[in-house]
């Protein structure tokens, strides 16, 4: 998935704690395995690499786990008025492209992409759980909220081996599990876009909560002094130039990844409005406008920050 996984265990033995990794482990390589676009062999590239002649012909049987991942994606993008699309792959990997050679794509190749774009060229059947992508050169990424969705499963591998105790993260994306041993919750410290200018925000989880942040401040290019996010806004086909950073706390790590990576391309007042309507689920939105950080957050976002000594 083009990162790093993390994970802290706390378990009666060590031996119970290795085992539990270890197989937490494997849980993610299985995931990885299923759900990277940067592997050929995933079987989510060989999915989109049977549109690579038109669209498909006939539905496909998938995974428990690419399925269950497409089918939160779409109902992400309809939460999300389609801020969040996992179609957007051949734009993706236009900036991928444009970081390479430091040139925006030119017109006629955004135009030319974006036939291989939108939702609704996705089509489900829950009861065979089979996909029959419906457009041409359809390239599908996960990687808005694939992070969380694994976060999620190597905690209930652990789960297995009788350890609540744990916490998994990949760079933005955190699950966590119950506290460790004499603490409330878990104290995370927000990555903010002001940097050290900001005062750090501390938030506090427990009830196995998870928190994702998205923004630019790790990847992205500058290309004539704009500089363009790796977040794709699917209205024009190219990266986010908004200086925007997104914190998402909610009862479930595959939600606060897409709907972080959403809100990024809403922006903070349909961000907010959008965050408002999912249960029990808050975020904090930095912006840098015209030189200085603007702060939203939502109604719920007060109950989770904390003092870095609680
Ligand atoms: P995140 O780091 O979770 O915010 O996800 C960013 C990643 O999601 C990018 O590197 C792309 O792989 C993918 N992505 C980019 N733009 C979008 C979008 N509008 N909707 C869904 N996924 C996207
Ligand atoms: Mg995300």
């Amino acid at each position: 998935m083009g990162t790093t996984f993390h994970m802290v265990v706390y378990a009666s033995s060590k031996q119970n704690a290795d085992r539990a990794a270890q197989s937490a482990w494997a849980r993610v390589d299985e995931l990885n395995s299923i759900l990277s676009d940067y592997d050929p062999n995933s079987e989510l590239s060989r999915l989109s690499q049977m549109t690579n002649d038109g669209p498909m012909a006939a539905p496909v049987h998938v995974s428990d786990d690419l399925y269950r991942i497409i089918e939160r994606s779409l109902e992400a993008s309809r939460l999300s008025d389609g801020a969040f699309d996992i179609t957007v792959g051949p734009f993706v990997r236009l900036w991928r492209r444009s970081r390479q050679l430091r040139e925006l794509p030119t017109t006629q190749r955004v135009e030319e992409a974006r036939k291989s774009y939108g939702y609704q060229y996705i089509r489900l059947d829950p009861q065979k759980h089979t996909v029959q992508l419906l457009a041409a050169h359809m390239r599908l990424d996960v990687g808005g909220i694939a992070k969380g969705y694994t976060s999620e499963e190597a905690l209930k591998v652990m789960r297995l081996y009788n350890i609540d105790r744990a916490l998994v993260g990949a760079a933005g994306d955190i699950g966590t599990g119950d506290p460790p041993p004499g603490k409330p919750g878990w104290a995370i410290r927000l990555e903010s876009l002001g940097g050290d200018k900001e005062p750090p925000v501390y938030v506090q989880l427990k009830d196995h909560y998870a928190i994702s942040t998205s923004g630019d401040t790790e990847r992205f290019v500058i290309i004539e002094g704009v500089r363009y996010s790796h977040i794709v806004n699917p209205k024009t086909g190219l990266g986010l130039t908004d200086r925007i950073g997104v914190s998402v706390i909610a009862p479930n790590a595959t939600t606060t990844d897409w709907a972080s990576t959403a809100i990024s391309v809403l922006g903070p007042e349909k961000g907010v409005e959008m965050i408002e309507k999912i249960p029990d689920a808050a975020a904090r939105i930095t912006m840098l406008v015209d030189g200085r950080i603007k702060v939203w957050e939502s109604s719920r976002f007060h109950q989770f920050v904390v003092q870095p000594h609680e």
